[in-house]
């Protein structure tokens, strides 16, 4: 069989532990006997960062902004522990908020549902899409210690001179402080992709923030989305039966584990780096969450929503055997090959990502599963496998 041609590269961007051990996995079992792969590889493994002082991370959401779709496998967020395991220069900066900061835009993550894992919440009947503000807030910061007594101010200072200043602590005492923004900008780029995701999968969309504590910064949010909403999408979302509502965050928690699920969730980006780990752990495993950033200039980047799984990494290096669920890193190749069949109007490609994701969800429901899914399934006849025969049985299924 002739393999699937690609006219534009995919940006590959390469990462740590065990799910750098899957990639290339997935890439030599699921992809390249199928598919004429074609990308452009940048390595966000740890130790290439250090050599290239983290500039490979910069260059890589370049290459994303030219040619519009990633793919990128999950990375070490250095801290102490690591500059000493990796003996790094430096503790590098997360390479998910140096690209967010570059691309800026939502991160949409969906849950991957199947059949004989149910939902820890009961009522949850439907997925719950988390749309998470991919852009400044606490992953934008200036923090500072205080050593001792000392007076801590917000200063603004205008091109025309003029200058706004705000006590934010007299300090008594050794403390800690921090500074942070975002912008109109971005803010309204992030409700208009909401708005836009909600019409698309006609479902309602919800938005919480604590605009009742931060009366003027989550205030602004609340209140650019109500703008928007009311003056560009108001009738759109009438005609197509969907409602877009705000509510306080406490609010919005208690709501959503009442629902029966089947709205999509915008948060700023604290608030949806939690709740998508939450949602996505009551509807099975981390490992079964799809993760996709949107920039306002219409380019992807397609992730898995976990990390790089350290516990299991260990053991392989130990020699003994893993059990890692590797659907959504296969999912965040299955998403940037659609996203690049649909740019360039290649339906084989487009197909093929369909029947890779019918061929691991279908290996799921046959009752071939890596440990956390074992652990959860209903399903009578379910079966533990190991990392690599699981990614055997889903190319099974595929050929
Ligand atoms: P993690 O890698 O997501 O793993 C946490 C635990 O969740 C694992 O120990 C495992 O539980 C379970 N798990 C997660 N993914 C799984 C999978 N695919 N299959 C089976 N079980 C899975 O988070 P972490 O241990 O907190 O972080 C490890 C490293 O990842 C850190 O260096 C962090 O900086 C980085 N990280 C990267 C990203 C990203 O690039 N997007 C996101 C988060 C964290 P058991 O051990 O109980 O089996
Ligand atoms: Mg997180």
């Amino acid at each position: 069989m002739a393999k699937i041609q690609m006219k534009t590269p995919l940006v590959e961007m390469d990462g740590d532990e065990m799910t750098r051990i899957l990639w290339k996995e997935i890439k030599d079992r699921l992809i390249l006997p199928f598919v004429d792969l074609k990308t452009e590889y940048y390595d966000l493994g740890l130790p290439y960062r250090d050599e290239t002082n983290d500039e490979v991370t910069v260059k890589a959401a370049e290459a994303n902004k030219k040619y519009g779709v990633a793919v990128k496998c999950a990375t070490i967020t250095p801290n102490a522990q690591r500059v000493t395991e990796y003996h790094l220069k430096e503790m590098w900066k997360s390479p998910n908020g140096t690209i967010r900061a570059i691309l800026d835009g939502t991160v949409f993550r969906a849950p991957i549902v199947v059949k004989g894992i149910t939902p820890t919440v009961s009522t949850w009947k439907k997925p719950i899409v988390l749309a998470r503000h991919a852009y400044g807030d606490i992953y934008k910061n200036s923090e500072l210690y205080v050593d001792g007594a000392a007076k801590a101010e917000l200063t603004v200072t205008y091109p025309d001179g003029r200058v706004d200043t705000k006590l934010i602590h007299d300090f008594k005492g050794a403390g800690v402080l921090m500074g942070m923004h975002n912008t109109d900008a971005s803010i309204s780029s992030f409700a208009r992709a909401c708005f836009n995701y909600a019409l698309s999968l006609k479902q309602d969309l919800w938005f919480s923030t604590k605009d009742t504590i931060s009366k003027t910064y989550d205030h602004r949010f609340k209140d650019i989305f109500n703008e928007i909403y009311e003056a560009e999408y108001k009738t759109a979302f009438e005609e197509a039966g969907i409602e877009y509502f705000y509510t306080l965050i406490d609010d919005a928690v208690a709501r959503v584990v009442r629902s029966e699920g089947g709205f999509i969730w915008a948060c700023k980006n604290y608030d949806g780096d939690v709740m998508s780990d939450m949602v996505a752990t009551a509807f099975g495993s981390l490992a079964m969450m799809t993760s996709v950033l949107v920039s306002p200039d219409g380019n992807f980047e397609y992730e898995a929503a976990h990390g790089t799984v350290t516990r299991h990494y260990y053991k392989h290096l130990k020699g003994e055997p893993t059990s890692t669920n590797s659907v959504a890193t296969i999912f965040a190749w299955s998403g940037a090959l659609r996203k690049r069949g649909e740019l360039d109007e290649l339906p084989e490609l487009v197909a093929f990502a369909d029947k890779l994701e019918a061929a691991t969800v279908g290996t799921i429901e046959d009752g071939v599963m890596t440990g956390d899914l074992y652990a959860l399934s209903t399903l009578e006849n379910k079966r533990k496998v190991g990392s690599i025969e699981f990614l055997d049985e889903i190319a099974k299924r595929l050929a």
